[in-house]
């Protein structure tokens, strides 16, 4: 995966990006931040880019140079994330394989804290609570990231809270979380909140294009089903979309004609069981639905080219208000979805919504 790896390249969410600026060029940057939003913006990423410009030997104008010792130790960290070792199974590290020589060359002071299998353990907070206690051992400025914050459970987000009524010197400690509400409110009251958005859908299709991840019809076709994130966009696979694709037609179809609701609801059933194909399913049914507005009134809209005729006959067969409502009950699940809401029984009650004969 490639990331922009400079504030002035970041993509997205101006604003935050330059509150984060404004604050290290007048070193005034809290020692404690949440950074909520949703998953995939590159929040975690922006975290440790912070730390490159507190930390850069050999800074030019004020921005981190991107090869010295700091900065490419720092850029490790980055690599790191979500790096499992390719020889050892059950979160082991043998040390020795391509992704565990990436671990290594980890910059010390830079710490990201990410969950062992499905929680951030109270063990990982007390070992970090013991290292931070004394002074870093390179850096200018320590820079702790959690992420994904919320997985924290009770007694860790405990020990945390104390760690932050004193900050340690020269340390600064930033919490990432799709949902800041699952933290502690002591923790919020405590740090300062940064809020991200999306990613607008022209910005990743652009993004895409000029560093050749994908055709410029894939870009674009995976810039509409990112849900505004560029980590799923980075993602995106044409093959494995297919399928998913094909039931997001189906369930359009079911919608727009008022089928009946047991098929809706076995249908439901099915594409919510794996959470982030769901995730995957909707961004299609969201697409395919504005394809088929589109699809008679304005052709160069539609990001499904390939199913033109049918995304025609579909609109032929529908009246644009009911497909206006469906759009926009679709936004309205995608908005819910971010809070842990039961996928089936949100899916279901939309579909109903939408049926029903009054
Ligand atoms: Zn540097
Ligand atoms: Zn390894």
């Amino acid at each position: 995966m490639k990331y922009p790896v400079s504030l002035n390249t970041f993509l997205g969410n101006a604003r935050a990006v330059e509150i984060l600026k404004r604050a290290i060029e007048q070193d005034r940057l809290p020692h404690a931040m949440i950074f909520a939003g949703p998953a995939g913006v590159g929040k975690c990423t922006l975290a440790l880019l912070i730390a490159q410009y507190l930390n850069c030997l050999s800074p030019l104008a004020g921005r981190p140079c991107g090869t010295c010792a700091a900065c490419t130790r720092i850029m490790a960290v980055i690599e790191s994330r979500h790096l499992q070792c390719l020889t050892s199974k059950g979160g082991e590290f043998c040390g020795s394989c391509s992704n565990c020589r990436i671990r290594t060359k980890r910059h010390p002071d830079i710490r990201l804290i990410e969950p062992e299998k499905t929680t951030i353990a109270i063990d990982q907070i007390r070992s970090l609570i013991e290292e931070i206690a004394f002074q870093p051992l390179e850096a200018r400025y320590r820079v702790v990231v959690l992420d994904p914050a919320e997985q924290m459970r009770q007694e860790a987000h405990n020990s945390l809270l104390k760690t932050l009524e004193e900050p340690p010197s020269r340390t600064i400690i930033i919490l990432i979380t799709t949902n800041p509400y699952m933290l502690l409110e002591t923790i919020r009251s405590r740090s300062r909140m940064l809020q991200f958005g999306e990613i607008p859908h022209e910005q990743i299709e652009e993004y895409l294009v000029k560093t050749r991840e994908h055709s410029i019809e894939e870009a674009r076709l995976a810039a509409a089903l990112s849900g505004g994130s560029l980590a799923a966009a980075l993602d995106f696979n044409t093959a494995e979309y297919q399928e998913i694709r094909r039931q997001a037609l189906q369930f359009v179809v079911l919608l727009l004609k008022k089928g009946s609701f047991a098929e809706a609801s076995s249908f439901a059933g099915r594409v919510t069981k794996d959470k982030s194909f769901f995730q995957l399913w909707i961004e299609s049914v969201a697409v395919l639905l504005q394809d088929v507005y589109y699809a008679a009134k304005a052709v160069e809209r539609v990001s499904h080219r390939d199913l033109l005729g049918k995304l025609q006959e579909i609109a032929r067969d529908s009246a644009d208000p009911a497909v206006i409502r469906s759009i926009n009950a679709v936004s309205k699940l995608r908005g819910e979805l971010q809070y842990n809401v039961n996928r089936q029984l949100a899916l279901e009650a939309m579909f109903l919504a939408l049926t029903q004969k009054i």
